[in-house]
């Protein structure tokens, strides 16, 4: 079902009045997790200003260590919707498990499922049976073969309305957080018809490398970019280090937008 062999035209994903897919460019934006009110309002306003056309922001938090923050749960979900209220963008926050996947979705506008969550097979049935799009995040290790497969989990299960999001990759290389594919835009475009958004936040680790690498995905055909950007990166609970300040933010979106017109 995800390969293009049985479905040749590109999938669009609509979510309330924005399309993905189909050589769109829609931009996510916030911050990594949901931590106060005056925060997410604060920083959906301005991402709103600057052209996002969804807000981000993690409720529910697959942290390495069981010891930090795991994020504000159902009130960080009512935080997100006021976010909505106030600005109308979408809302893209990640679901981690069985339990809460029907209360996430009370409120999400699109269920994210996260990097380390790509191969748990229950929670993809699951979310294969929610009325809700997925944006379906590349695991850590996996191949795109293994992504893809576990998209056709979730659209085996009659969800058709898949995203799939290329966050990076583990190699060898430390310098930065994970080794952003790029390929793997063109290369899905091959392989399947859904829509592909690139993550650069996660998929460097480092803010300053986010405008150049949003800029070389939408140069590559993604559909879309999820950048993280924070009020007070220094003071941020969760990777602060890989969020964009107001300023950078913009310039971003002035640069992204002048190479999407030419592409
Ligand atoms: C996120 O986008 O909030 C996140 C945790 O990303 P990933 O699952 O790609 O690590
Ligand atoms: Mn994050």
């Amino acid at each position: 079902l995800a390969s293009r062999d049985f479905h040749p035209e590109d999938t669009v994903v609509k979510v309330n009045g924005t399309k993905i897919g189909n050589g769109s460019m829609v931009v996510i934006a916030g911050p990594c997790a949901v931590e106060s009110e005056e925060q997410l309002m604060e920083i959906a306003v301005n991402v709103k200003a600057n052209g996002a056309n969804m807000i981000r922001g993690g409720a529910f938090k697959p942290r390495t260590s069981p010891y930090s923050f795991q994020g504000l749960g159902e009130e960080g979900l009512k935080l997100l919707r006021k976010a909505k209220e106030i600005t109308g963008l979408s809302i893209v926050t990640e679901v981690m498990d069985q339990e809460n996947l029907d209360m996430v979705a009370e409120y999400a506008d699109v269920l994210q499922i996260g990097a380390r969550n790509m191969q748990n097979y229950a929670l993809l049935k699951q979310a294969g049976m929610s009325s809700k799009p997925i944006m379906l995040k590349r695991g850590l290790s996996a191949t795109i073969e293994e992504w893809l497969m576990s998209a056709e989990y979730i659209l085996s299960k009659g969800n058709p309305n898949v995203i799939l999001c290329e966050r990076g990759i583990r190699t060898f290389e430390k310098y930065t957080r994970n080794t952003l594919d790029l390929s793997a835009v063109p290369v899905v475009k091959e392989l399947s018809h859904l829509p592909v958004v690139i993550d650069p936040s996660h998929g460097t680790g480092k803010w300053n490398l986010v405008e150049p690498m949003a800029k070389a995905a939408v140069a590559a055909g993604a559909d879309g970019l999820m950048v993280e950007v924070h009020n007070q990166p220094e003071e941020a609970v969760s990777d602060g280090g890989q969020s964009l300040k107001y300023d950078n933010f913009k310039s971003m979106m002035n640069t992204v937008q002048k190479i999407y017109a030419v592409r």
